[in-house]
């Protein structure tokens, strides 16, 4: 078990070889503080599951040692686990005013009010927890309030860049200049530990301000309904939309709880203050076309948001039709091709036209590409990088780039590593327990554990089972046989027929008394037919009743 000693150390627990799930731990002196709790969303993997959290054993066996969770921002891969793990954790939540807002009210819609202490920092001042002076830098983001944090210890100082990117018009906000993080490099940085998201990319990320032109551009002059889809967070973005409305004499209407909330939470921070006045779905219906302009969630496809339905036609006020236009202000997610594929082609089937970034402008994103990593590391100039919200080929290639532009040292975390940041350092030490959870429900269990193993074979290999009756060893009445998908079709009664004689016969010659033998006799029996039948394993189960 690691006990912070005379040194500096830094724990990934989540985010070091996989983009989302962000929870990095800082320790010193006996202490820990957490930077970020995030979320991450389930893949093909684990059916049935929407949310994956970080497994956080390790900090919960240290709690007393534990002196605070610090958030960055409040997009979901670095706030979104709170609601659900930070309870436990029993230390106070640290945030900027905007995602202080978010968290609260994510915890009262989920029904957690109390659970947590959310502590508001202001925008750029400083927080001291132990031998941790962790002052707020604002970075530009594709939300607001995306912060920097500048970490002083008595072992040296750590730049924590958070989710960042370079705007010189971010339309919200003031990030910090370079000469700012000049001065931060001036005064000496040991450790850069810092989002690899974009290193492939070998231009900048672009301005939002860029957006707002394009946008205005191609909505400019259309005749029918316009709606646009985009990241909830994206508090800019929906200024932005509300910008394009003015502009184009449109008015404006908002689909889908996670913006209501944003807007909600960016008003009472202050952000937001000329976003046109809202009007309802079914005013926005009995406009005339040209007139309207909706803004809505489900950019990456989610069945359950608001576009979704729009497409499929279910959505209770809102229908699109030929003339009018989606336009997807957002980048597809890897993993949600397939389901913004068929979102697209449900929207032109209807005769609806379809803008992604890939035909205008309409997106930038909210991670650095090359030039502005080289950038960040002329300003702040570290002895040591440390690439981490990534995979491990954006990690690697992260690391590669630093030790490139002169940084000293480079080191590759993963989930679970102790490194050693100071004093002889970088240096892994060893490995803690680090690892995913599931929200499966409302439970959270095992990424990796027995429900998501059952769940998959139940998904894969369906369902088979046969109950009987015994009285003195003999069989009461018939077997009844129960199936979930086995591919057994018209094939179905005459499979059951057989597996009744065949169950009869294992019954008649073998000894009763001992239940367990039998059940497993037939057991394997019923599965090996199944197996002759369709080719499949099925889970079988065998239950005797003993009258
Ligand atoms: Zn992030």
């Amino acid at each position: 078990m690691t006990i912070p000693g005379d040194e500096l150390l830094f724990l990934p627990l989540g985010g070091s070889g996989e983009i989302g799930m962000n929870v990095n731990l800082f320790g010193c002196q006996g202490k820990w503080i957490m930077v970020d709790l995030g979320m991450t969303f389930a893949d093909p993997s684990l059916p049935g599951v929407e949310l994956v959290l970080p497994d956080l054993t390790f900090i919960e066996r240290n709690r007393d040692r534990l002196l605070g969770v610090v958030l960055t921002h409040g997009r979901e891969d670095h706030l979104g686990a709170a609601p659900y793990l930070a309870g436990d954790l029993k230390v106070p939540v640290y945030a900027t005013p905007f995602t202080a807002g978010l968290l609260r009210e994510k915890l009262k819609s989920d029904g957690f009010d109390d659970a947590i202490k959310v502590k508001t920092v202001s925008m750029g001042a400083t927080l001291e927890l132990g031998p941790f002076k962790i002052r707020y830098v604002h970075l530009a983001h594709s939300i607001p309030e995306g912060n920097a944090l500048v970490i002083e210890t008595p072992y040296g100082r750590l730049f924590h860049t958070g989710d960042w990117k370079l705007d010189d018009e971010p339309l919200m906000g003031k990030p910090s200049t370079p000469e700012q993080l000049t001065a931060i490099g001036d005064s000496g940085v040991l450790a850069l530990v810092g989002d690899s998201t974009n290193v492939f990319n070998r231009e900048a990320s672009g301005s939002e301000g860029e957006v707002r032109r394009a946008m205005l551009e191609v909505v400019k002059g259309r005749k029918g309904r316009v709606l646009v889809t985009t990241f909830a967070s994206n508090a800019a973005r929906v200024d932005t939309i509300g910008h394009v409305a003015n502009e184009t004499g449109r008015q404006l209407c908002v689909v889908g709880r996670s913006l209501d909330r944003i807007i909600r939470v960016a008003k009472a921070s202050g952000y937001l203050k000329h976003l046109p006045p809202l009007i309802d779905p079914d005013e926005a219906m009995s406009l005339p076309p040209q007139s309207v302009l909706f803004v809505a969630t489900g950019c990456q496809g989610e069945a359950r948001a608001a576009l979704a339905r729009i497409a499929a036609k279910e959505h209770n006020e809102i229908r699109l039709s030929k003339g009018d236009l989606v336009i997807f202000s957002s980048k597809q997610i890897p993993g949600n091709e397939l389901a913004v594929g068929v979102l697209h082609n449900a929207l032109v089937s209807q005769g609806v036209e379809v803008i992604t970034e890939k035909g205008a402008h309409v997106h930038v994103s909210g991670h650095p590409g090359r030039p502005e990593l080289e950038a960040m590391y002329g300003w702040i100039r570290p002895q040591i990088a440390v690439p981490v919200h990534g995979e491990m080929r954006h990690m690697t290639e992260h690391a590669t780039l630093a030790l490139s532009l002169g940084v000293p040292d480079a080191i590759v975390p993963t989930n679970g590593a102790v490194i050693r940041l100071a004093p002889d350092g970088p240096k892994k030490l060893r490995e803690e327990t680090a690892g995913r959870l599931v929200l499966d429900g409302d439970v959270i269990v095992p990424a990796d554990g027995l429900t998501m193993v059952q769940r998959r074979r139940l998904l894969f290999n369906g369902y088979l089972s046969v109950s009987l009756a015994l009285q003195r060893g003999k069989l009461l009445g018939e077997p009844v046989f129960a199936v979930q998908g086995l591919p057994l079709e018209e094939d179905l009664d005459d499979f059951v027929a057989k597996a009744k004689r065949e169950v009869v016969r294992i019954v008649e010659t073998s000894n009763a008394k001992d239940v367990a033998g039998l059940s497993e006799k037939i057991r394997i029996a019923i599965r090996s037919q199944a197996r002759d039948y369709t080719g499949k394993r099925p889970i079988a189960e065998v239950h005797i009743i003993k009258v």
